[in-house]
Order: C-alpha cells, then structure tokens, then sequence
C-alpha cells in the first residue's frame, strides 16, 4: 500500500463505525443481523479432493458470506477478517484440529503486491498455531478459476504450488472459500508430496463452483 492509499484508507474508516456489509451503525464490522442472514455450511463430504483428509466451512458461500469475502478481497475492507477469522477460529477448536502448522493458501506475489495482503493470511490472525506462509508458495499466475470445467481447472493450476520440505508434519490448509476444491487439492497433494503427513482444510465459506463467478481470483 502506498502513504497515498494508506491515507485515502484512514480517511475512509467510518466513525461512529460501521457494518461493512449493510452499512449500518454496529460496532463490529459484522452487525448482528447481518450475521444472521448466513446460512451455516453443508459439506458434501464426496466433494472433498482426495488428497485433502478433511475440509471445514464456517458458512455456505451465498447471501451476507459471500459478501464478506468479496468486500474483503476486492474492496480492501481487511476490518472483516477479524470477525471472520475469529469465527474460523472457533470453528477449529470446535473440531479439536491441533494442527502442527498452519498455512494460507499463497497467492501469487505479484497479486499480493496488487491486492496490497492475501486474505487468506488476514484469516488465520485467532488461530493459536504456529502461521507458516512460507512452506507453501505460489510459483506461478493463473487466471480465474471461475467459469472453467474441473478439467481445465486443473490444467490451469497444474504447477502452480511449490512446497518447502514439511516431513511429518499436520497441516491445516486456510482459505477464504472452497468451490470445485481443486485449489485446496493440489496444495494438499504438493504439501504431501513434500512430507506433510495430514492436511486437513478450513474455509470461511464453502459452495459450488458455478456460484464462482468472481472476476479476479489469483
Ligand atoms: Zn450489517
């Protein structure tokens, strides 16, 4: 971010604050009702990549969720991952996940020096594990995911991770969503084949992959 956006974001924080989904005075970035109208997830547990040994959502990826994380993603408002996250959070230690390490899903450098953060970084902040970003890199670009068949959207991450040398180790996958899973199955497949013995996933929202149809994805 530079001093120039860094100052037109301060100027742009809300006082009194803000829901920044419905725009409603709330003091959290996530009002009550907004919260509300989500709609927990559902697991179609055939649809988790068999390389990933399990996969978690905190909401369905439609209504107010889907919002969150585009607001987040595309329109900065980086003050929703701390609700988010913090819901993330609660939901591993519902689970009792006591992963090793955590990852975030990596997105390409050049799309961080873009974006100005990974966002699937900013959801890990309440998870009480060590946050290891390096062990999982994105070597390559791709384009959107959204529109292309399963086929070809495993042609078009083919390559795309590299992971550092992680024997032995669980590792709990962080993202923002899951649609096809085929980003999740191909980090879990690069972080088995570089030792990792579990890897497990969590997202903030879970949903199909013709409800991806964002326009910018990594
Ligand atoms: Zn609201």
């Amino acid at each position: 971010m530079t001093v120039r956006e860094l100052a037109e974001f301060a100027i742009s924080l809300p006082y009194p604050p803000v829901c920044a989904l419905c725009g409603l005075d709330s003091p959290s970035p996530i009002c009550d009702s907004c919260r509300g109208e989500m709609v927990p997830a559902s697991m179609d547990l055939d649809a988790v990549p068999s390389d990933l040994d399990s996969i978690l959502a905190v909401y369905a990826y439609e209504s107010r969720a889907r919002q969150a994380i585009r607001r987040l993603k595309y329109h900065r408002q980086t003050a929703l991952a701390a609700p988010m996250g913090a819901e993330i959070a609660q939901l591993v230690r519902d689970n009792r996940l006591a992963p090793d390490v955590v990852v975030p899903v990596p997105i390409h450098w050049s799309r961080a020096a873009h974006r100005g953060f990974n966002q699937a970084t900013l959801l890990c902040r309440d998870l009480p594990f060590t946050v290891q970003p390096s062990l999982l890199r994105r070597v390559r670009r791709t384009r959107s995911q959204a529109g292309l068949s399963q086929e070809d959207r495993r042609k078009n991450l083919d390559g795309a991770f590299r992971a550092q040398p992680c024997q032995g180790l669980s590792v709990l996958l962080v993202d923002d969503v899951f649609t096809s899973g085929e980003t999740m199955r191909l980090c879990s497949q690069e972080l088995k084949r570089a030792g990792a013995s579990v890897v497990m996933g969590v997202v903030y929202a879970s949903g199909r992959p013709d409800m991806d149809f964002d326009y910018e994805d990594y």
